[in-house]
């Protein structure tokens, strides 16, 4: 099936400037080209002419949970949740994000591994879904943050045995709680829940099969043990300790120097995320490389359309929209391991696309326009 998109405007995944008047090819649910000006189409094709709308790559959250609900208490809702309604809970959560132009989630702990069942189903094709970038189980600690999704283990051998099972259930990043959490009752987010030595093992096995890991940490100690184990993202990465940010600028140069992404899991601004905007300004002008993301499904205020207003949030920390809206993107991609297939409006890339009204170059508030999705070159209705 091959399809001519038309929009007056389009952002690259990266650039500063649009482009105008672009004519987006798609051939199987890929962009075989983007061209700019051009008047004819390609005879056979089908003509979608999306008018003045600005036309960009889909949008990628690097850090969700589909099987969150996002009630007032998400955790209860999962632990009460059979397999199967959980499973129920998890695609309407997936089709609430790609309904808002989120064309790729990272789910970063389900239970069961039910996120690589959802994402098989959506790869099957008979339903539109987005893709799915599935951890499994989260590996923890005994007793530690999010033990309820089954992923508890104790000691460096258990832990590469973790990271092995995982892979061999296929998974397609590792998920470790370097720190407590917030959401789970009996776990210190303030302080690291593994040793360096055990974090390192994880990341060993990771990288011998060939997938990234990626390092749930809050405060500061938990966070020096993630980077000094080389782990290759760390998410929140909020220095907080017992409800403050405990900011080490010397361990920011250290993420940057080390080329380790950070996922900061924001949504829009408020009065616990304002003390998080200098912390995030500070690892922006250090280069480090910074992917919007929000934890979806953890509370009403972190709905599964969220990520819109994550990338409002980071263009308010000393980036630039453009900047923002790559961490969206192409950044995201990169981070996330599907940089050769997605985040940018590219020839070879896949036909994950948002159209919105506006420009969000000049007002990111234009992401909440949607007029159109295109998730492997279908569009969803
Ligand atoms: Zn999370």
């Amino acid at each position: 099936m091959s399809l001519a998109i038309r929009a007056a405007r389009g952002f690259d995944g990266a650039s500063a400037r649009l482009l105008e008047n672009i004519l987006v090819l798609v051939e199987d649910g890929r962009i075989t080209a983007v061209e700019c000006g051009r008047t004819e189409t390609p005879p056979g094709s089908e003509v979608v002419d999306l008018g003045d709308v600005t036309l960009l790559p889909g949008l990628i959250d690097a850090h969700v949970h589909l099987g969150f609900d996002a009630s007032r208490d998400p955790v209860a809702q999962m632990r009460a949740d059979s397999d199967a309604t959980l499973l129920l809970r998890m695609r309407l959560a997936a089709r609430r994000a790609l309904a808002a132009g989120i064309t790729t989630v990272r789910d970063l702990g389900d239970r069961n591994y039910l996120g690589l069942a959802l994402r098989d189903w959506f790869r099957q094709g008979d339903e539109l879904g987005p893709e799915i970038i599935a951890a499994g189980p989260p590996i923890t600690i005994t007793g530690g943050h999010c033990y309820f999704m089954g992923g508890e283990v104790d000691g460096e051998l258990e832990l590469r045995r973790a990271v092995r099972s995982h892979v061999k259930a296929g998974v397609d990043v590792i998920k470790i709680m370097a720190t407590g959490g917030h959401m789970t009752h009996g776990t210190n987010p303030g302080l690291p829940q593994f040793t360096v030595a055990e974090v390192r093992a994880g990341v060993e096995e990771a990288h011998r099969l060939g997938r990234t890991l990626t390092a749930h940490a809050h405060g500061p100690s938990g966070i020096a043990v993630a980077v000094e184990a080389g782990v290759d993202c760390v998410e929140h990465c909020s220095f907080r300790v017992d409800g403050t940010r405990k900011p080490d600028w010397e361990l920011i140069s250290r993420i940057a120097a080390a080329g380790i992404a950070v996922s900061p899991t924001v949504g829009s601004p408020g009065p616990l995320t304002e003390s998080f905007v200098p912390i995030l300004a500070r690892m922006h002008q250090q280069g480090v490389r910074i992917v919007a993301s929000t934890d979806a499904g953890i509370s009403p205020q972190r709905p599964h359309d969220a990520l819109p207003h994550a990338v409002g949030f980071l263009a308010g920390c000393g980036m630039s929209n453009n900047e923002a809206l790559a961490a969206a993107t192409s950044v995201a991609a990169a981070v996330c391991g599907v940089g050769e297939r997605k985040g940018a409006l590219q020839a070879g890339k896949d036909a994950d696309l948002l159209a919105v009204g506006g420009n969000p170059l000049a007002d990111i508030r234009a992401l909440l326009d949607v007029r159109a999705v295109f998730r492997h070159g279908m569009r969803l209705t």
